[in-house]
């Protein structure tokens, strides 16, 4: 703790990093997804690719599908990629906010457990075919419930990329390795995930969140290590587990509150409000 309050002034952003890609499929804007990979493979960082196994999502059709996918699939794995399989179809077929209540969408959240596990499994058997299976898990706009979770724990998935806090933890038998924002947010300890999805984001931000990176290269780790780290409990990472739900179901209810949070945190770490 004591630690942590005196690195807050030394270095606000000596938080490890995870680099997240959502909504890797077949259909996907290559020129932009390649883009932000070859910028990662250049500075040599391994992320965590959110792989929709069965994509029939028409927001994602993007492209014209790629024949050679699953073969990049298992190229980018054994570069050191960590392959998570991000839902089945990633088509949302209920309004359940599930766990996280960030989204009123799912894929699963308040299906049965047959059909969850009908769905999950069904994805699960396309990745083991192409061998590109990973005991990791990404829920299509971050929406899953405890059935979710039961499910993707009786089919052998051990984590998932998402949750509330700043340190990997386990609930329901699965280990949760927080996601909470899109672009880096000033922490000095703890780790943190920034999700890019690459079929909508500005070029603009992907070079932000390049150069980002390539600054705080040293804080940079693989998800696997993050996943793997001891889990230890404490007053402190439960108490910001706590907190940023409480922050994240506020800001559903009242968006100006996080605004506020941030504005406040850039004060005390920067003495100025820096938009
Ligand atoms: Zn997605």
């Amino acid at each position: 703790m004591i630690f942590a309050a005196r690195s807050l002034f030394e270095d606000p952003f000596s938080s490890k990093i995870i680099v997240r890609v959502d909504d890797v499929c077949e259909t996907m804007d290559w020129d932009r997804f390649l883009y932000f990979k070859q910028g990662l493979e250049r500075l040599k960082i391994k992320a965590i690719l959110g792989v929709v196994p069965n994509c029939k999502d028409e927001s994602l059709s993007l492209h014209e599908a790629r024949g050679d996918f699953f073969d990049l699939v298992r190229r980018w794995r054994d570069y050191g990629d960590t392959i998570a399989q991000h839902g089945y179809e990633h088509r949302y077929n209920t309004s359940d906010s599930g766990v996280m209540k960030i989204n009123n969408f799912s894929e699963f959240a308040g299906l049965s457990y047959q059909d969850q596990f009908q769905k999950l499994s069904a994805g699960k058997a396309i990745m083991v075919n192409q061998g590109i299976w990973e005991p990791h898990f990404m829920a299509p706009g971050h929406s899953f419930d405890d059935v979710t979770i039961d499910c993707l724990v009786d089919l052998g998935f051990e984590t998932i990329t998402d949750g509330y806090g700043f340190y990997p933890y386990k609930y329901r038998g699965l280990v949760f390795v927080p996601q909470l924002f899109s672009q880096p947010i000033p922490m000095p300890f703890g780790v943190q995930t920034i999700a890019v999805h690459t079929n909508y984001e500005s070029l603009e931000r992907v070079d932000n969140i390049l150069k980002f990176l390539k600054i705080r290269l040293d804080n940079v780790i693989s998800y696997s290590d993050a996943a793997n780290e001891k889990l230890s409990f404490g007053i402190f990472k439960d108490m910001c587990r706590n907190l940023t739900k409480l922050l994240i179901q506020a800001q559903r209810k009242k968006p100006v509150i996080l605004k506020w949070c941030f504005k406040t945190l850039n004060w005390i770490l920067y003495g100025k409000n820096n938009n």
